[in-house]
């Protein structure tokens, strides 16, 4: 992801009481104190696809009791985020369409409604998602990544910002807003999903995909689930949080789909689900293990491999839409029409 995506961090709520058995945590979301400790996350040694000069300290995945939330505590700031973003690798966010189910579920969602004109990828990157779903729109994206918004802009794609607070400033709002894989690298995901709502024209939809913590492999795992174990990773989502949004939005779910991230055969599923509870019981010895086979393949033995396995195949991934009802979006989330400086969109110069 971007760098942009942790710029909404400085939007979350002032901490309200804070009680429970979390110690002085409150939701970074709803601000109830009502949370609890799920589980140490283990250190990160890369960050963005770029190996870190020390490792990165995973804190603990909190969870609230309120809204469904979970999320990384203690998180870098945002300068320390935004260095980290400017040295990740750009090959860490690229993918081919025919690997992002995500992808196909959206385009399919998108291309069943004959009324939509207009669609905004945040967080676009290079206009992969936008070049997949074709032509017959008006494709906008907002990107951080100079390079990256140069090559979507040679695809074809308006870039109309640079990073989420564009999000409140653009006029006229658009058909279809679709944010994939951005949500879990933004600390206050409901106000994330407030801007999208501000940018969605009333009957349009909010198309979002994630991590989703309600599954088994997850719980399993808690805190060492390979998904929260990505550095860049500090918000988790599920589907009660996205109900918990949605009535606090006054959005409605439209579809919900559960998906697997790299789906795989039998397997190397249970392959995958082995070394996982593996690595969940002994992780020491799991560790010793991958350094005696690194050694065996004549390879030096990474820092990374303390880090848990991952666990693609798991069926560990949500895809929402939300359909924002007819009316004012911008009034159902805290901000009049008259008040809300648009501006015409327009490419970034
Ligand atoms: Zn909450």
């Amino acid at each position: 992801m971007r760098n942009q995506a942790a710029e909404i961090r400085d939007a979350r709520p002032a901490p309200a009481k804070r009680t429970g058995n979390a110690g002085s945590q409150s939701c970074p979301g709803c601000n109830s104190g009502d949370v609890s400790r799920v589980g140490a996350i283990p250190d990160a040694f890369e960050f963005a696809g770029t190996a870190l000069d020390s490792p990165l300290p995973g804190g603990s995945l909190y969870r609230c009791k309120v809204c469904g939330l979970h999320w990384r505590h203690p998180q870098p700031d945002k300068c320390e985020l935004d260095a980290l973003y400017r040295k990740g690798s750009a090959s860490s966010w690229q993918y081919h369409p025919v690997k992002r189910r995500d992808w196909q579920i959206a385009s399919a969602i998108i291309r069943k409604h004959g009324d939509v004109a207009t669609v905004l990828d945040v967080g676009c990157f290079d206009g992969r998602f936008l070049d997949h779903l074709g032509g017959g729109y008006r494709r906008s994206g907002i990107e951080v990544h100079p390079l990256a918004a140069e090559h979507a802009a040679a695809k074809g794609i308006e870039i109309v910002g640079r990073d989420f607070s564009d999000l409140d400033t653009l006029h006229p709002p658009f058909d279809v807003v679709v944010a994939m894989d951005v949500i879990e690298h933004v600390g206050n995901p409901r106000t994330f999903l407030a801007s999208l709502a501000r940018a969605t024209r009333p009957g349009g939809l909010i198309i979002l995909s994630t991590g989703n913590t309600a599954t088994t492999p997850w719980r399993l795992m808690g805190g060492m689930y390979w998904y929260c174990s990505i550095a860049e990773h500090i918000s988790f989502i599920n589907p009660r949080w996205c109900e918990h949004a949605a009535a606090e939005l006054r959005l409605s779910i439209e579809d919900l789909v559960m998906f697997s991230h790299e789906p795989a055969k039998a397997t190397e599923a249970f392959i995958q689900a082995a070394a996982n509870l593996f690595y969940r019981c002994l992780p020491n010895l799991a560790y010793t293990l991958r350094r005696f086979h690194a050694l065996s393949q004549g390879k030096a033995c990474r820092p990374a491999c303390r880090t848990p396995p991952h666990w693609r195949s798991a069926r560990d991934h949500l895809l929402v839409a939300f359909r924002v009802p007819a009316g004012d979006p911008r009034e159902r989330v805290g901000q009049s029409a008259a008040e809300s400086p648009h501006r015409a969109i327009g490419p970034i110069s």
